[in-house]
């Protein structure tokens, strides 16, 4: 049975790898039997990998570059390009050779075995830091007690989808797109392959703590009201706290009669239910925030232009 298969590489700023990833990607696609194509799509690099996808898709017939109007994030990017994929299976994979391209010959295997969404689970990771290993775990873990959908751990974007999963994929239109989350939410038949993660080939890593932070915020909100009932129990626990303790003034007040004291009592309790208070509002306001930005409706990425490889697919 041949098939097709699309590999889906967002890139932004991915000069220095990408000519490599190419030869790399290149070199595993001849010894798969399939109709390949790899879709590129460059979200507003601002160095010149745009020119350099333009010459990958010039030489090799297999590449097709797209170019996002602006920098819309990496998430936004692998949506433009599976909604571009279309493929029996499509492959998604980072462009900075950190997943490694040798592997999608044992995702398709796993593929063939019925599997709609087979993804790369690191084993070890090389190059990254040991704060960045012990974060990534720690918002695995919370992830896990706070979301009804079970999050694959250890897990990036690196993975298999089949054509049925692409396709509910593609109905997913929310902003907040968390997708290591909806890759999961969409359910069917999954499987893990561990791989070793490599340090990333050249060039530098996009995140910094700041994006991460916002990426574990909009994961922890956009798959989880738990922050909000956290708040409802807080709020619930620090009102009978004083109302039992207004009891106690009161019932102090009746029978020893009281003098004016108690500025410190004062000042701790208002302090507290000020900072709660706060707290409440602000995890409120992530989540008003989030359907404002849903309620706009705006497309996801806008496609600026586009080379080489017009689809037509021979699908089976
Ligand atoms: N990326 C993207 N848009 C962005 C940031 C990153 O398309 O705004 C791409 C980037 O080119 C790479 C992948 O997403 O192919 C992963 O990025 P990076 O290696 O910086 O993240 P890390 O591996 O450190 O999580
Ligand atoms: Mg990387």
């Amino acid at each position: 049975m041949t098939f097709s298969l699309a590999i889906v590489v967002p890139a932004y700023n991915e000069s220095d790898v990408i000519d490599a990833f190419h030869a790399r990607i290149g070199a595993v696609l001849d010894g798969i039997e399939a109709t390949a194509r790899v879709i590129y799509v460059d979200d507003g690099s601002s160095d010149d990998t745009w020119q350099k996808l333009c010459a990958i898709s010039g030489a090799d017939g297999r590449a097709t570059a797209l170019r996002l109007s602006r920098n819309f994030g990496k998430e936004a990017a692998m949506t433009a390009g599976l909604d571009a994929a279309d493929a029996d299976a499509v492959v998604v994979i980072d462009a900075d050779l950190q997943d490694p391209p040798e592997l999608i010959p044992e995702l398709i295997a796993r593929w063939r075995e019925g599997f709609d969404v087979v993804y790369a689970t690191r084993g070890e990771r090389d190059g990254e830091t040991r704060l960045k290993k012990f974060t990534s775990a720690a918002f695995y873990r919370v992830m896990e007690r706070l979301s009804d959908t079970p999050l694959p751990r250890d897990t990036g974007d690196f993975r298999l989808l089949s054509r049925r999963a692409v396709a509910a994929l593609g109905g997913l239109r929310e902003r907040q797109r968390f997708m290591k989350g909806l890759f999961a939410w969409i359910g069917y038949r999954q499987t893990a392959v561990t791989y070793h993660r490599d340090a990333r080939y050249a060039g530098a890593t996009k995140w910094n703590y700041w994006r991460l932070g916002n990426l574990a915020i909009e994961g922890i909100t956009s798959f989880s009201a738990a922050p909000l009932r956290v708040a409802t129990w807080v709020g619930l626990s620090a009102a009978v706290l004083a109302f039992l303790y207004g009891i106690w003034v009161l019932l102090k007040v009746l029978f020893w009669g009281d003098p004016v004291r108690g500025y410190p009592t004062l000042m701790v309790v208002i302090l507290f239910l000020g900072g709660i208070q706060l707290l409440a509002l602000g995890i409120i306001g992530e989540y008003v925030g989030r359907t404002y930005a849903e309620s706009k409706r705006r497309p996801l990425y806008y496609v600026e232009s586009r080379q080489g490889g017009e689809p037509p697919f021979t699908s089976s």
